[in-house]
C-alpha cells in the first residue's frame, strides 16, 4: 500500500569514539524512507534540499525505488546541516550544529501522485509543518504516524498537542514520553499520551528496546544485543521507517501486526548502528533482514515448565 514520508533530507557530520565523517547523507526523511523501502512499494518522500545537494544522493534514493517528486530543490538555499558528537558510552551525544537553511521556511508541497496515500509517516519536524501535510491531503490516510522531540515540547507545545491529536501512532523515546506526560512511570505516561488523541503509542528506549501501547495492551520488543555499535545516528528514524514500511506492505494495522512491525523496525535499527550514517542501510538484502528477525525470535523465546506454574 502507498506510503508518504515527510522529514529532513540533510548533510550530517558525525563524530563517534570510532571515527568521524565529513558531510554525509543524513536526515530523518532519508533514514525513514530508506528503511521503509525494504518493505513498502515505492515510498514517496516530501522534503526540501538546497542547490548544494548532490544528484548522486537523489539517485541513491531513487535506486531504492523511492519517489522523489516531492523533494523540492531550492536553487537559492543550502541543505539542512547537522553535526553531532557522541560520548564514550554512545548513548548520549552533543549537537554541535543545527543549520536549518532551506528547512527554516519549508512549505511542504504534495504532488498530485502522492494524494490518496494510505500511510503517512511524519518525521521529526515542526508540528506546524507536520499538520500542514495532514491538512493538504485531500483524503485522510488509513494510518498517520508521527515522531517528535523535546525541542518542540519546549518551544511550541500548543501546536504540538494539536498535531498529536490528529495522528494514529506517536513514536517517541522514553525521555520525550516523560517530558510530554509529566509522568516518570512509562505506563502512566502512556495513559496520558493516549488520552491526547493517538490510538497507539511507541516508546523507544534505545539499546533497551521499545514498547508498544494501546489503551488495553502493551508489547515489548528488545533491541538486539550487538557486538559492534559504530554510529547510532538515525537509529530512531530507521526504526520508524521499518515499522511504517512493514505496515504499509499489506495494510494490516491490527495490534498483532504492529507487534511484528515493531520487531521489523528494531531489526532495521540494529543494522543502521553498525556503520556510519546510511552506509549499512543502503546495501541490505532481504535475506539479511529475515535472518535478523529470526535472531529476535530466538532472543525472546522461552518455554515454561508447566510444573512450575501449577
Ligand atoms: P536521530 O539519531 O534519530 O535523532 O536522527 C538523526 C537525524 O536527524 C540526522 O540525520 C539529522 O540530520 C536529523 N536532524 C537532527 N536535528 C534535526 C532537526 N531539528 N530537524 C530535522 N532533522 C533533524
Amino acid at each position: 500500500m502507498s506510503l508518504v514520508v515527510v522529514g529532513s533530507v540533510a548533510f550530517d557530520t558525525i563524530e563517534t569514539p570510532f571515527g568521524k565523517t565529513n558531510k554525509i547523507l543524513g536526515g530523518a526523511g532519508t533514514y525513514i524512507s530508506l528503511a521503509s523501502s525494504y518493505f513498502a512499494d515505492n515510498p514517496k518522500v516530501i522534503s526540501v534540499v538546497g542547490r548544494d545537494f548532490p544528484g548522486k544522493y537523489i539517485r541513491l534514493l531513487q535506486k531504492h525505488n523511492i519517489d522523489t517528486e516531492g523533494l523540492q530543490i531550492k536553487g537559492s538555499g543550502k541543505t539542512f546541516f547537522w553535526k553531532g558528537i557522541y560520548h564514550a558510552d554512545m548513548n548520549s551525544r552533543d549537537t554541535i550544529a543545527t543549520e536549518l537553511n532551506v528547512l527554516e521556511d519549508f512549505d511542504p508541497v504534495i504532488p498530485e501522485s502522492y494524494q490518496n496515500t494510505k500511510f503517512l509517516m511524519l518525521g521529526n519536524l515542526s508540528p506546524v509543518v507536520q499538520r500542514r501535510v495532514i491538512e493538504r491531503l485531500k483524503k485522510r490516510p488509513k494510518l498517520i504516524a508521527m515522531d517528535t522531540m523535546n525541542f518542540w515540547m519546549d518551544t511550541c507545545l500548543e501546536d504540538l498537542l494539536k498535531t498529536i491529536s490528529l495522528v494514529d501512532v506517536l513514536i517517541i523515546n522514553d525521555g520525550e514520553a516523560r517530558r510530554l506526560s509529566g509522568e516518570y512511570s512509562l505506563v502512566k505516561a502512556s495513559k496520558k499520551i493516549l488520552s491526547m488523541g493517538p490510538k497507539r503509542l511507541i516508546i523507544k528506549k534505545g539499546e533497551h528496546g521499545a514498547l508498544l501501547f494501546d489503551k488495553k495492551q502493551v508489547f515489548f520488543a528488545p533491541a538486539l544485543p550487538l557486538e559492534d555499535i559504530f554510529d547510532p545516528t538515525g537509529a530512531g528514524d530507521t526504526f520508524a521507517g521499518g515499522f511504517i514500511g512493514y505496515l504499509a506492505k499489506d495494510g494490516d494495522i491490527s495490534f498483532d501486526n504492529m507487534k511484528r512491525a515493531v520487531i521489523y523496525g528494531s531489526a532495521m535499527a540494529s543494522f543502521c548502528v553498525e556503520k556510519f550514517g546510511t552506509e549499512r542501510l543502503v546495501n541490505l538484502s532481504q535475506k539479511e533482514i529475515n535472518k535478523r528477525v529470526l535472531n529476535f525470535i530466538d532472543l525472546v523465546q522461552f518455554n515454561c515448565r508447566l510444573a512450575d506454574l501449577f
